[in-house]
């Protein structure tokens, strides 16, 4: 028997991992992150609860199927909790190894060649495919197990002539189609986009277009992984005599490990630091950066800012936002281009250009096609919220997987495979953890209580002062706010006689215990200030003994 248990990514974007469990070993496919929205302030990613995996049978690899953050994001956390060895690409791994240098990790690093097989344990032949997605040298996975053969898809999309000639391997999954897949888990990422994701090369097509008539400087902003479009940006500039700038942390990294692993290739010379692109006809020069999402400590967020030194967004230029607006970030978008307009710039984004951006994943007619040359037994989508996976389902039903085997999983659920049938056996513990910066330590539940508390219904001291005996009050209590209004702040200084009042009213053992009373002041402040305001500040009681 085979088991799956989804750790992550079942049920939101982001957070991918999978777990598989075949003769008492285990596997983890992918190991990603998240970013939270406002509703988790101070916390910059969230990682998957891998605490499952600290118990029960071995952990032996963790298989990356490429390197974006959703999937290699979580990783220091996971060898933080657990050494384990992990494989992955060349690039998978180089982009890896610069992040775990970064934050002083360890870890033992094993190439996968897609076509070669690898044994990982003593139950499982594990086989990397190629496929075609955003960011170079990204796999899928088939694991030959004793209970059948499974194919992990990873991200995909189809394109018959990708920039990199390196197309998704349909006559592998082909084949293994015919020699009988047990399970098929699959990206549902574009389940509800109907037809199919057009090439890379219509974006390539629309640069080829709009850069030669472009008078000024030009800025092309998207993801800093899109080493694809940058090959592209690199070859079209060089023919016409555009040096190029890049910006930007994350992108330098990437341009970095991919040049130095022969994945990207630019010409001597055409690269210039941004300082001397200054000196350089607005016409020569196109700076890439990452940051078209509105993020707001980006490269291109700050070139505009008046006060960050170095590069600046000035009039005559024109901005090429060449991504599109992952859902949530509509806003910040809207707040950028109007600040890129402000500076005196032209924007081009995916609103005027549709071919701007392409997306990196599958378009339901070709996740069709995926699922009609592998015809597995059972069906699994991944990588989606629930409205996405269940629209992957649909497109399972039009490619003729059987009702009973088109198997909606969620984080934690359990499923088990045999021979030619899936079930679900139970659940596991699954979740998210928050953390303050990538890699550093968690934010707990509480703490993450109380920032929301902060945000919206502002703090209030409760300064207490008691007499000799610790029983006693002194007077009323000293109640202070920040972050309330002129009115909130009036209705405190009005209160502290009735705090009072509601204190000195309950018994001598609760007041004479530091713990309960704490607590006592906490309900009474905030009960009388609901009643009166209708919010809830985060109380801090404080007991001065005279
Ligand atoms: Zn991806």
């Amino acid at each position: 028997m085979a088991r799956v248990i989804p750790l992550g990514g079942l049920g939101e974007i982001g957070l991918n991992a999978m777990v598989f469990e075949v003769g008492g070993e285990r596997l983890l496919v992918d190991a990603g992150l998240m970013f939270p929205g406002p509703e988790a302030p101070g916390v910059e990613i969230l990682v998957p609860d891998f605490s499952y995996l600290g118990e029960g049978p071995p952990l032996r690899a963790l298989v990356l199927t490429h390197a974006h953050e959703d999937h290699i994001g979580a990783v220091p956390s996971l060898l933080r909790q657990q050494p384990v060895p992990v494989y992955g690409t060349r690039l998978t791994l180089g982009l890896l190894a610069e992040r775990l240098e970064e934050l002083g990790l360890e870890a033992s690093l094993h190439e996968l060649v897609p076509g070669e097989r690898l044994r990982i344990g003593d139950a499982v032949e594990l086989e990397a495919f190629r496929v075609t997605h955003s960011l170079p040298d990204s796999v899928g996975l088939v694991l030959h197990t004793p209970a059948g053969v499974l194919v992990h898809t990873g991200d995909f999309k189809l394109d018959d002539a990708p920039l990199d000639g390196r197309p998704t391997d349909l006559r592998r999954l082909a084949e293994l189609g015919d020699r009988g897949v047990l399970c098929l888990l699959s990206d549902s990422t574009n389940a509800e986009v109907e037809g199919e994701t057009p090439p890379e090369r219509t974006v390539a097509a629309t640069f080829e277009r709009l850069l030669p008539s472009i008078p000024g400087r030009v800025l092309v902003a998207m993801f800093s992984s899109q080493l694809h479009r940058v090959q592209h940006l690199v070859d079209l500039c060089h023919r016409l005599g555009r040096r190029v700038v890049v910006t930007g942390r994350s992108m330098l990294r990437n341009v970095e490990v991919a040049r130095r692993l022969g994945i990207l290739r630019i010409p001597e010379g055409l690269l210039v630091e941004p300082e001397a692109s200054d000196s350089l006809p607005a016409a020569r020069v196109c700076i890439l950066t990452p940051g078209a999402q509105g993020e707001p400590m980006s490269a291109l967020a700050q070139m505009l800012q008046p006060e960050t030194p170095g590069l600046r967004v000035r009039a005559g230029d024109t901005v090429l936002l060449s991504s599109r607006t992952i859902p949530g970030n509509e806003r910040a978008v809207s707040g950028l281009i109007n600040a890129l307009v402000a500076a005196g710039a032209r924007v081009v984004h995916a609103g005027i250009e549709p071919l701007i951006h392409v997306s990196g994943h599958a378009a339901r007619a070709q996740q069709q096609r995926m699922l009609e040359l592998v015809r597995p037994h059972a069906f699994v989508p991944i990588h989606g919220e629930l409205r996405q996976l269940a629209a992957h389902l649909e497109v399972a039903r039009m490619a003729g997987v059987a009702a009973d085997q088109r198997l909606l999983l969620h984080d934690g659920d359990v499923l088990d495979l045999t021979s030619g049938h899936g079930r679900l056996s139970g659940t596991v513990r699954a979740g998210r953890v928050a953390q303050g910066r990538a890699g550093g330590g968690e934010v707990d539940p509480d703490a993450l209580a109380d920032r929301r508390r902060l945000g919206q219904g502002g703090v209030v001291a409760a300064a207490l002062a008691l007499g000799k005996d610790g029983r006693t009050f002194v007077g009323p209590p000293r109640l202070s706010g920040r972050g309330l209004t002129r009115d909130e702040n009036q209705v405190l200084l009005d209160s502290a006689e009735e705090v009072l009042a509601q204190l000195e009213a309950l018994s001598p053992a609760l007041r004479a215990d530091d713990a309960l009373l704490r607590d006592e002041v906490i309900r009474v402040v905030r009960g009388i200030f609901r009643e009166r305001t209708g919010r809830r500040p985060l109380v801090l009681p404080l007991l001065l003994k005279l």
